[in-house]
């Protein structure tokens, strides 16, 4: 797999990298535009899926944001706050046993699943009181 990065693709891997985390697509197009960069909607979507199918950046499905792009490769779970939307890595193990369980039942192949808690979060919570 030949990894030339184009100098789009590597400005948007920087953007995520160097972020909290999590980004959807929308969000990493507006700060783009901020720092002048003259690109679409659809080629950052393209892009983000060219990252996406290379493994160097994952990414979850969010029932309302579409698809957030992560900068952990690794399974892991999240928690969304239902107030500032932001979401956060949580470091539970990822339960890959799960996938055997339900290999038994339907006599399917898991090759992932998702966990997602929502909530309030810690920051919300202190505004809260
Ligand atoms: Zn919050
Ligand atoms: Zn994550």
């Amino acid at each position: 797999m030949s990894l030339k990065l184009t100098k789009q693709r590597q400005e948007i891997l920087d953007l995520i990298r160097n972020s909290s985390g999590h980004m959807t697509a929308d969000q990493i197009h507006s700060v783009l535009k901020e720092q002048n960069v003259k690109i679409g909607i659809a080629t950052v979507y393209r892009n983000l899926n060219v990252l996406y199918e290379e493994h160097l950046i994952n990414r979850v499905r969010h029932p309302e944001l579409g698809y957030i792009y992560d900068k952990n490769i690794h399974d892991h779970y999240h928690f969304r706050c239902v107030e500032c939307d932001r979401i956060q890595d949580v470091s539970i193990e990822y339960q890959d046993r799960l996938h055997k369980v339900v290999e038994d039942e339907l006599n399917a192949k898991v090759f992932s699943h998702d966990i997602n808690f929502e909530g309030i979060c810690s920051e919300c919570l202190k505004k809260n009181k």
